[in-house]
């Protein structure tokens, strides 16, 4: 009785221990590092940044969108990469982003701005949440590391007029295999995954989207 006692007792502080590890880990903010390639102005970036970032929010996750160069020295986060490029027509024609959900470190997420271009001139009320949601959907990809879609809201393969006009009042919701998955992965991203904005910035910038076509794990976000 007493072994079996002092095994629960031992297998409860294991347990815990791994419990406060994990959060320790799930407490750490995703920092996206937003590189501009074409000029945008200023304030609809900063404004799509803020949505994505409270888009996140709504489902739990700390996910902060910081212009590259800018971040706060030495934060200690995981980083994810988002570039907003310049595109030709036949480069995933249709899409308006795209993500690379297992690529680590370097550039993940490509906005293909001149395809979002038309949608946000004819909504120009509300251009920052709509581009906020192009760049949560594709963040979310990296996040969950399911490059498929939902049949409604933030992951839908293909908005229609009808989610861009709700976009403009609430933000697209995440389904609940979407959080689950994003969340499952920032809590089993170890320390390996950690670096700081010192580590990362040594990495090779993104110079140019088109070099990354010969990526092989590419799922197009439209
Ligand atoms: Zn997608």
């Amino acid at each position: 009785m007493f072994w079996t006692s002092a095994l629960v007792a031992l297998m409860m502080l294991v347990a815990s221990a791994g419990d406060l590890k994990r959060s320790k880990i799930a407490a750490l903010p995703v920092v996206v590092r937003v590189h501009e390639r074409i000029e945008l102005p200023g304030i609809l970036v900063l404004q799509a940044e803020d949505n994505a970032s409270r888009i996140f929010a709504g489902a739990g996750l700390d996910v902060r969108l910081e212009r590259a160069g800018r971040s706060r020295p030495k934060q200690k986060a995981h980083y994810i990469d988002l570039t907003i490029c310049d595109t030709s027509e036949g480069y995933y024609a249709g899409a308006l982003g795209l993500a690379r959900p297992f690529r680590p470190g370097g550039n993940q997420v490509e906005i293909l701005y001149p395809r979002v271009r038309p949608i946000i001139e004819r909504r120009e009320a509300y251009a920052g949440r709509i581009l906020g949601h192009v760049f949560a959907h594709e963040i979310a990809h990296v996040l969950t590391q399911i490059p498929d879609h939902s049949s409604e809201g933030l992951m839908k393969a293909k908005w229609d007029s009808d989610d861009f006009r709700k976009m403009a009042v609430e933000y697209l919701p995440f389904d609940a295999r979407d959080i689950a998955a994003m969340r499952s992965t920032v809590m089993g991203w170890t320390n390996d995954n950690l670096a700081d904005e010192k580590d990362t910035e040594q990495r090779p910038a993104v110079a140019d989207c088109a070099v990354l076509l010969s990526s092989p794990r590419t799922c197009s976000g439209f």
